[in-house]
């Protein structure tokens, strides 16, 4: 295919704000896509040439990238920098530029999508002294290429500005609605995707081999899963009623890590499959010590002090994840870790086995290994008194709760089933969880906020069904001054001009974001509200909406379409209707 066509495509992505039309126009494009480029397209439509578990990023400075524009047109840097502060977007500057001297010289020759592709990736995978130079020359080649379109997206995507929307559900919808006629052909590539957290890998399997070889997918030590996520309940007794006799764990409050090693090489990866390998070199030498061929297990990492024994709290973990100086604060603050499942072992996939039996597998194949590996702690129930005498045990020593599972339920691998429930303790006059929501927007501050960038955030939450977020907050409680600064920043760099086609709201805030960051709050109640979409009842005329919102986190390690859903918000508020007897 040519890149050119692409570049449409990404064209009309850009100018369309329905959901629908986004995946139309998507299964049209990869209906036209040949075998062999259907898996780059996959990864092009999002900036990228790789899943994020890889780490090979495009990203070059903007300085550079103008030198690229300035080397392929003949423009000087000057004129760039100054269009550039006119338009304050290198992709539409480029775009006019190029335009400008095709009417001047026609030499050039048409751009498929896997040139581009392999100019990304050799950029990408470019390192060391002279990277920068090489970085520009294989741009430059491509601008020399380009018609004025497709120069708008070579030179957004090295800069991560290609901000089309499309994430890997909508990527996923509509390869369903060109392959998946059948709900069962639907869940052969859901299932491949789970296990490999790789849309352009599941592409191009499905496009080369077929569904039958996706069936085939297993999972592979080094590529991270998609974790099982809890379902919550409101009490003891609905938990006992929903799950009948189950396994109380311990709910700890850390960062989760999902643990792989294969004849003796280790990779550690986040919730959201990032690698974070080079973050824990203590936890890579304790999964080490693990006596086994090939393991794969999903983990809670805490801070701990040795002398009192006493557990941090998650924040306190978090800062473990600087990537400077980690050598000496895993030494002020070592980890230990808890490990609550076993996903393979020894060459074998244990996800469809039962979790009694995962969970013996686990304690033999990690407990007693090293000091900083342990198995979290369970205890098998069957009454409602019984869950909670456990549930106040865990509570009164500073845990979060318990997560009560299935005995008899697989691994529920990228999914939120009631395989896994959670009930987490909760203080008077406050919801009983927390919400994770996706920073949509902002409005400027007023008064002693008014030198921040921003004095509310407009929050949204998931609706996986649409894959699209809707508000249901405004936030300004919680934030520290430096929060303010930094998260000022860090907007401001993924600020855009329109509402996000994915971004369902009737607020219309100062400026809109990129839905990319997600925070947790805490709230005293979900309330009825005229003014967010979050539940949207068109005969009420009303969504949902947080009482006292107030920010409890910094920027969570977690993708914005893992945010809090729709639903949950649904179940959160039946759950307070419950609980105050309404
Ligand atoms: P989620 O991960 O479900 O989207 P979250 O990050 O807001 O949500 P919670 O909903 O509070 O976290 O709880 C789920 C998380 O609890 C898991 O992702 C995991 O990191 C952590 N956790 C701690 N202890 C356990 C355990 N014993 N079993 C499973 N998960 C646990």
């Amino acid at each position: 295919m040519l890149f050119k066509d692409l570049a449409l495509v990404f064209q009309a992505l850009e100018s369309t704000s329905s959901r629908i039309e986004m995946t139309e126009i998507l299964a049209e494009l990869f209906r036209k896509a040949d075998k062999n480029e259907a898996g780059m397209i996959a990864y092009l439509l999002q900036g990228v040439v790789a899943p994020p578990f890889k780490g090979l990023d495009i990203g070059v400075g903007e300085k550079f990238v103008q030198q690229a524009i300035s080397k392929a047109t003949g423009y000087p840097v000057k004129k760039i920098e100054k269009m550039y502060l006119e338009t304050g977007d290198l992709g539409l500057v480029a775009e006019k530029l190029v335009a400008e001297k095709k009417q001047r010289s026609l030499f050039s020759r048409s751009l498929s999508v896997s040139d581009v592709f392999t100019a990304f990736k050799k950029i990408a995978e470019a390192s060391g002294e002279k990277s920068q130079a090489l970085k520009i020359r294989h741009l430059t080649e491509l601008l020399n290429n380009s018609s004025p379109v497709e120069a708008r997206y070579v030179v957004r995507i090295p800069l991560g500005k290609l901000r089309l929307g499309v994430g890997d559900p909508t990527i996923l919808d509509a390869l369903a609605a060109v392959f998946a006629g059948h709900r069962r052909n639907r869940e052969i590539l859901e299932r491949a995707y789970n296990l490999t957290s790789d849309i352009g890998f599941v592409t191009s399997v499905l496009y080369e081999k077929g569904l039958d070889a996706l069936k085939q997918v297993r999972i592979t030590p080094g590529t991270p899963l998609r974790p099982a996520l809890c379902e919550r309940l409101s009490s003891a007794e609905e938990i006992i009623e929903k799950l009948g006799e189950c396994a109380a764990e311990a709910k700890y409050d850390g960062v989760r890590i999902q643990c792989h090693m294969k004849d003796g090489k280790v990779w550690l990866f986040s919730r959201r499959q990032e690698n974070m390998t080079h973050m824990f070199p203590d936890i890579v030498e304790a999964v080490k010590k693990i006596p086994a061929e090939s393991i794969v297990f999903d983990s809670e990492a805490l801070s701990y002090n040795e002398e009192t024994g006493e557990f941090y709290p998650f924040q306190k973990t978090v800062q473990r994840k600087r990537k400077y100086g980690v050598t000496e604060y895993a030494e002020e603050f070592p980890l230990r870790l808890f490990a609550f499942d076993i996903m393979h072992y020894n060459g074998k996939d244990l996800i469809d086995e039962p979790y009694k039996k995962r969970r013996k597998i686990l304690e033999k194949a990690v407990d007693s290994y090293s000091e900083k590996i342990k198995v979290s702690e369970m205890k098998v129930v069957k009454t409602p008194e019984e869950l909670q005498q456990v549930f106040d045990d865990y509570v009164s020593r500073g845990l979060e709760g318990v997560v009560a599972k299935d005995l008899d339920a697989p691994y529920t691998v990228g999914a939120r089933k009631f395989a896994w429930v959670k009930l987490k303790r909760s203080y008077k006059g406050e919801l009983s969880d927390t919400i994770d929501v996706v920073v949509l927007g902002y409005f400027k501050g007023k008064g002693h906020r008014a030198r921040f960038k921003f004095g509310t955030i407009l929050a949204g939450v998931y609706d996986p069904s649409t894959d699209s977020f809707k508000t249901i907050a405004k936030v300004g409680s919680g934030f520290t001054e430096d929060q303010m600064k930094e998260f000022g920043e860090l907007l401001e760099s993924i600020r855009v001009d329109r509402k996000p086609a994915r971004v369902d709201s009737l607020l219309e805030p100062d400026a809109w974001v990129e839905p990319k960051y997600v925070v947790t709050l805490v709230a005293d109640e979900i309330t009825e509200s005229p003014l967010h979409t979050c539940g949207w009842d068109p005969k009420k005329k009303r969504g949902y909406a947080l009482r006292f919102p107030r920010i409890i986190s910094g920027i969570r390690d977690k993708k914005p379409e893992d945010a809090t859903t729709v639903d949950e918000i649904k179940q959160l508020f039946k759950m307070q209707k419950r609980v105050k007897g309404d």
